[in-house]
């Protein structure tokens, strides 16, 4: 038992957004679980791209670490014609409306890869590169990262970033639009089973202020309930427009790394800002 400062509740260290290889990270989910461990973590939260392959995994990894693991999910979700993207927390796993969005969110990714790779085998001149994908992955599904690592290792891209930018990215020949599911028929999947509905990096998707309240306004009438505040990297002005959305509507605040390698240099799980003191923490909704 590592963690013995987490009895602290004052200032306790949590992440609540981080990816394991389950989805698109490089750690298996003991490994990231031993990560947080080690970087001071107390309450974590696997947030895998629409899957929860890598949650009982981390929960048994978690249990003998001493970290609070709190169940979660990122996924992906359109809203007027944009895809967007919806951290879930602390959930009923096995909740049926969960398995069944999970479910359907999965053979998207299917249908989506095997299309990315259809589509590259022509623009990049390979061969099989679905199967390279899954062969690396280690998963049916794999999201655009693993089809990024395949192009720089067939030496079509200098980097992931290249590769995103040259094939994978939207407007990019290999790009392949996505029946997500609509960010209401998510937000009702997670509070159905108990869970709590997150904007993820909300603004990271180029929207006006104008526009992020408009969307916050449909989310809260929807059932969403926090917004993504503590991330690492934002500016002074940035700050102050999501307290100004906390103020304004009736979210709670969130917060993680997105960590996804410890490649990432410039990142660590649980290295998020501090709460202010008075602002309503999420731990409130996941008690
Ligand atoms: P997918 O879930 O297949 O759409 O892949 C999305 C993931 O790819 C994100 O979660 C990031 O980890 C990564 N990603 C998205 N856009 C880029 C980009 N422009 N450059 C590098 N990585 C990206
Ligand atoms: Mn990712
Ligand atoms: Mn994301
Ligand atoms: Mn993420």
């Amino acid at each position: 038992m590592k963690a013995d400062h987490c009895a602290d509740l004052h200032g306790l260290r949590f992440d609540f957004h981080c990816h394991s290889r389950a989805s698109d990270g490089s750690l298996s989910p003991s490994e990231l679980v031993a990560r947080a461990a080690d970087a001071g973590v107390c309450e974590l939260a696997l947030t895998d791209h629409d899957t929860l392959a890598g949650q009982a995994e981390a929960a048994q990894a978690a249990a003998s670490q001493g970290v609070r693991l709190v169940s979660g999910i990122e996924l992906s979700v359109s809203w007027d014609n944009r895809e967007l993207h919806m951290v879930a927390l602390g959930f009923a796993s096995a909740h049926p409306a969960m398995q069944q969005l999970v479910a359907q969110q999965q053979q998207a990714r299917q249908q989506r890869a095997e299309r990315i790779g259809a589509k590259l085998d022509r623009a990049a001149n390979m061969t099989g590169s679905y199967q390279q994908a899954v062969l690396l992955s280690d998963q049916q599904a794999p999201g655009r990262p693993w089809f990024a690592r395949v192009l720089v290792a067939a030496g079509k891209a200098r980097d992931e970033q290249h590769a995103f930018n040259r094939f994978l990215k939207p407007g990019q020949s290999a790009f392949v639009a996505t029946p997500w599911v609509a960010v209401a028929d998510a937000v009702s999947a997670v509070r159905q089973a108990g869970g709590v509905a997150v904007l993820a990096h909300p603004l990271r998707y180029g929207f006006t202020r104008r526009k992020l309240r408009r969307f916050l306004d449909q989310f809260v009438a929807a059932g969403g309930q926090a917004l993504e505040v503590l991330t690492p990297g934002l500016n002074a002005q940035q700050q102050a427009l999501l307290q100004e959305c906390l103020r304004d509507f009736p979210l709670y605040a969130s917060g993680g790394s997105d960590f996804h390698s410890p490649q990432q240099s410039w990142l660590e799980l649980g290295r998020i800002p501090r709460p202010g003191n008075e602002m309503p923490m999420i731990q409130a909704l996941l008690a």
